[in-house]
């Protein structure tokens, strides 16, 4: 008997510990938290309440532990969907903790039948995890590696078939009325796993919220908060990508600088919040009218970068002509009032073994001639020897 109370109180503890891990994520405010650290709380209440069998009446030691139970695998699925942004669907759950309360309550009371009981909620958990299981795989993110949502599928799988050995070995011995008393090895073994059960899927969901907070943190550095272009520094490292990828296959690639025009003077008559407007639709029309494959990003202010893969000179000024066109036709209307603006645009391809540093340098020198030569225009490198001067409408 003590051998299955020691269990029991080992794992309260660790899930303890686990109530007191997820407390301190609960300000993340990541969606699922809430209901994992609900689940550990309800084993923490559970298990005393079993290990208090025969001192405390059955009703709390049989019946509300195994519903508190239940709850947890209930508030443990309902985590998983709320994290991968599925509905929790509480409704079936708690129609499945009510089915199951009803059933240990008549295994206990209109028939005292301990197998029928063990049957029940080791059915019941692995229905839960293979649920669990299901949803990992289906609605992982896929952006992100696979490793951590794969790893609580497996583990979850893995509880399930336990549950179900534990459930098919109660149905073939015969076991005391006390069941803290039914100490044989496969029992203590099996005990052990379900117990673990609860506090090692959370541990795999720690480590779900750990990639969410990474990825998070990834999305803060490679982006402009702003404008949501790639920051200045993801450019440049999707840029050496590009360009090591181009040197490889001998695609051509191509760099267009965009700086709009007088910006100045748009902060000065629409106020700086008109100005972060403007940016903010210049970013929006632009990626809009990008390719896939191509990437826009903010080098500081109001100067934009855009990577062009496989694709020439030529092609590279009709792009650039058509965002200048589209640019000065963009007509950007806000609480501040009604604005229009231009962009001046440098572009340059690069060539064989040719650094970011210097092929930014080259785009930035056809940048310079467009503002020297009026703004509102276009101009290839000259180095390229292609020079596209687009003149703007009157
Ligand atoms: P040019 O045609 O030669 O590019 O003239 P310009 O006025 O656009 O260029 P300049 O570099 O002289 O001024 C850029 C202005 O952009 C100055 C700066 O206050 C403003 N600016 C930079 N970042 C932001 C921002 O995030 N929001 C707003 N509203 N303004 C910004
Ligand atoms: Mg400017
Ligand atoms: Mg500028």
């Amino acid at each position: 008997m003590l051998t299955l109370i020691s269990i029991l109180a080992t794992t309260a503890l660790f899930s303890l510990a686990m109530i007191l891990v997820l407390a301190s994520l609960l300000r993340t405010g990541i969606p699922g938290i809430r209901e994992w650290f609900v689940a550990n709380i309800c084993i923490v209440i559970a298990l005393p309440l079993l290990i208090l069998r025969g001192a405390i009446p059955d009703l709390i030691s049989i019946v509300l532990a195994n519903a508190m139970l239940g709850l947890a695998g209930a508030c443990y699925y309902a985590g998983c969907a709320r994290f991968l942004g599925q509905p929790p669907r509480w409704s079936w759950l708690t129609m499945a903790i009510l089915a199951l309360t009803a059933a240990i309550a008549y295994w206990t009371y209109l028939e005292n039948h301990v197998q029928m009981r063990v049957i029940v909620i080791t059915t019941y958990s692995a229905t839960v995890c293979t649920a669990t299981a299901i949803l990992l795989v289906l609605y992982r993110p896929l952006n992100r590696r696979p490793y951590h949502y794969w790893f609580a599928a497996v583990v979850a799988i893995l509880f399930a078939v336990c549950q179900l050995l534990r459930g098919a070995y109660f149905s073939s011995v015969a076991v005391p009325t006390n069941i803290l008393s039914f100490d044989t090895a496969w029992n203590v073994a099996m005990l052990i796993i379900g117990a673990v059960t609860l506090p090692t899927m959370t541990m795999a969901a720690i480590m779900m919220v750990h990639d969410s907070m990474l990825a998070s943190v990834e999305d803060a550095a490679n982006h402009d908060h702003m404008t949501g272009a790639l920051s200045r520094k993801w450019l440049e490292a999707v840029a050496r990508d590009q360009l090591l990828r181009a040197q490889k296959t001998g695609k051509p690639l191509s760099l267009l600088v965009i700086d709009l025009d007088h910006f100045k003077r748009i902060n000065d008559t629409y106020g700086h919040a008109g100005g972060d407007e403007v940016l903010k639709e210049f970013t929006r029309v632009t990626r809009n009218s990008l390719r896939d494959g191509d990437a826009l990003g903010r080098l500081g202010g109001e100067e934009f970068g855009v990577l062009l893969p496989n694709t020439d000179t030529d092609v590279a000024i009709k792009i650039a002509m058509r965002l200048r066109e589209q640019s000065e036709q963009h007509l950007i209307s806000g609480s501040f009032g009604e604005c229009h603006y231009s962009i001046s645009v440098g572009i340059a391809t690069a060539r064989a073994d040719e650094s970011f540093d210097r092929l930014s340098a080259r785009a930035d020198g056809a940048l310079y001639s467009a503002k020297n030569s009026g703004r509102n225009r276009v101009v290839a490198d000259e180095d390229a020897e292609m020079l596209a001067v687009s003149i703007p409408h009157s």
